[in-house]
């Protein structure tokens, strides 16, 4: 991609509504744009980053043995009604009309739809264990939108939902995802951590979160500094309900090994041992040996576009945007300083961008005619990790400019060298 033909949407002042510096950046790196209170549009290099974000959580669930499956965002009253979550849900289920005044909402979730579809179209206990995702759009009517997209009221998430025979299988599918999860996170570059979330037991291990590290993460996490022990500290509290957060720094872990750590999480994912709650109420039935059994359920979301911002506040410095490997919506990029319009140096450009390519590297090319200051501070705030830099000087000795984002290093190269630096 050309610059020149990119909607390349920066901004240099910094967005007055802003609190968080993942807001600040996807607004200032042209990446999002607000339409309403919590309601986005994307932008292409923030799509780019979307898409990424997708394909390694699609490759992982595909690896995992899950299929993907895409449901409707308008979900009927009907099925809410019979779940009993129509009247539980509250406020942050959207709700309306249509014509024929039936009553529908805006997906928040689709455990009801999974559970619909399964009891019509899961014939025999043979056909299980499975799992289902998709990768979807998603609504809630959050009553405080706030820090972009990390939390929004319409956004992208990956549900996947898990269908079993017994409690001890529907423990291995759980453990399926959560090994799918770890490699999603690894690859990912992230520093994140896995917390129980589960508000029954203490120590039990039916639901846990994956956190993105980060102060600015709006859950806090209690973690051992001598064992495996991880919990949302909200839990800890409700549990020992004399408590609040101040004391929990230094105490010794419930778990009797080392002493509680707390630390920000910003939560990207959640994984859950739902059981026979949806399978009951619904009455998804399946017959063994002659005995009616409910099957054994989980769910399991990562928040696709939340974790575009999660990595940003992971992964930037006071230039901008300093994107992993693995989610970067280009590779690398070339930035042409050509203020003469040197025919020699621009075919240069064009030489190695369509080398490039032709070889499957994903290339932007600035071509703009903009000084060399607009050029390097736009390429920094967008965040791409390796920076060409094809001008004059270096031209007149065959050799062009190599610089890594973050690092202060440039150093110089033959253009026949690039490939082997990608
Ligand atoms: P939170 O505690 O942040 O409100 P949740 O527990 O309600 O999230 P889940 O129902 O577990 O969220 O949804 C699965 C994933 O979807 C979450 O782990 C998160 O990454 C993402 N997610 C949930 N709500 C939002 C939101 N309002 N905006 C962006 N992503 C969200
Ligand atoms: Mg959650």
């Amino acid at each position: 991609m050309k610059t020149s033909n990119l909607l390349l949407a920066t901004q240099r002042e910094t967005p007055s509504d802003a609190e968080t510096k993942s807001h600040q950046l996807m607004i200032k790196a042209g990446l999002i744009r607000q339409v309403a209170s919590g309601i986005y549009n994307w932008l292409p290099l923030g799509v780019k980053v979307l898409r990424k974000v997708e394909n390694i959580v699609r490759r992982e669930m595909d690896k995992s043995g899950a299929q993907e499956i895409l449901m409707p965002m308008v979900q009927p009253g009907e099925l809410w009604k019979e779940s009993g979550r129509w009247q539980q849900y509250g406020k942050e289920l959207l709700i309306f009309k249509d014509r024929h005044k039936r009553e529908f909402c805006l997906g928040p979730t689709h455990e009801e739809i999974i559970t619909n579809l399964c009891r019509n179209d899961i014939r025999s206990h043979k056909q299980l264990p499975v799992t289902f995702y998709q990768i979807q759009t998603k609504f809630r009517d959050e009553i405080r939108p706030r820090f972009g997209v990390l939390r929004s009221r319409e956004f992208i998430m990956k549900d996947a939902y898990s269908f079993d025979l017994s409690e001890e299988e529907m423990n291995h599918s759980y453990n399926n995802m959560r090994e799918a999860y770890k490699r999603i996170f690894d690859s990912m570059g992230l520093d994140y951590r896995i917390v129980k979330a589960d508000s029954g037991a203490i120590g039990g291990s039916d639901s846990e979160e994956f956190h993105v590290l980060s102060d600015t993460g709006e859950d806090l996490l209690a973690f051992s500094d001598k064992s495996d022990y991880a919990i949302n500290a909200d839990l800890l509290i409700e549990a020992l309900s004399d408590q609040d957060s101040e004391s929990l720094e230094g105490q010794p872990s419930p778990d009797g090994k080392g002493n509680l750590k707390l630390t920000r999480g910003i939560e990207v994912g959640h994984i859950f041992k739902l059981g026979r709650k949806y399978s009951e109420s619904m009455k998804l039935t399946l017959q063994v040996d002659k005995r009616t059994i409910f099957p054994e359920m989980g769910c399991y979301g990562i928040g696709i576009s939340r974790i575009v911002a999660a990595a940003i506040e992971q992964n930037h410095d006071d230039k901008g945007i300093i994107w992993p490997d693995a989610i970067s919506p280009y590779e690398v990029v070339l930035v042409e300083i050509n203020p003469k319009g040197d025919k020699a140096l621009k075919s240069l450009c064009s030489q190695l961008y369509n080398s490039l390519k032709d070889k499957g590297h994903e290339v932007l090319w600035d071509d703009r005619e903009q000084s060399p200051g607009v050029k390097f501070s736009d390429m920094e705030l967008i965040g791409i990790p390796r920076m060409v830099i094809l001008g004059e000087k270096s031209f007149k000795d065959n050799q062009v400019e190599f610089k890594i984002r973050g690092e202060e290093k440039i150093s110089r190269l033959a253009p026949e060298e690039i490939e082997d630096k990608l």
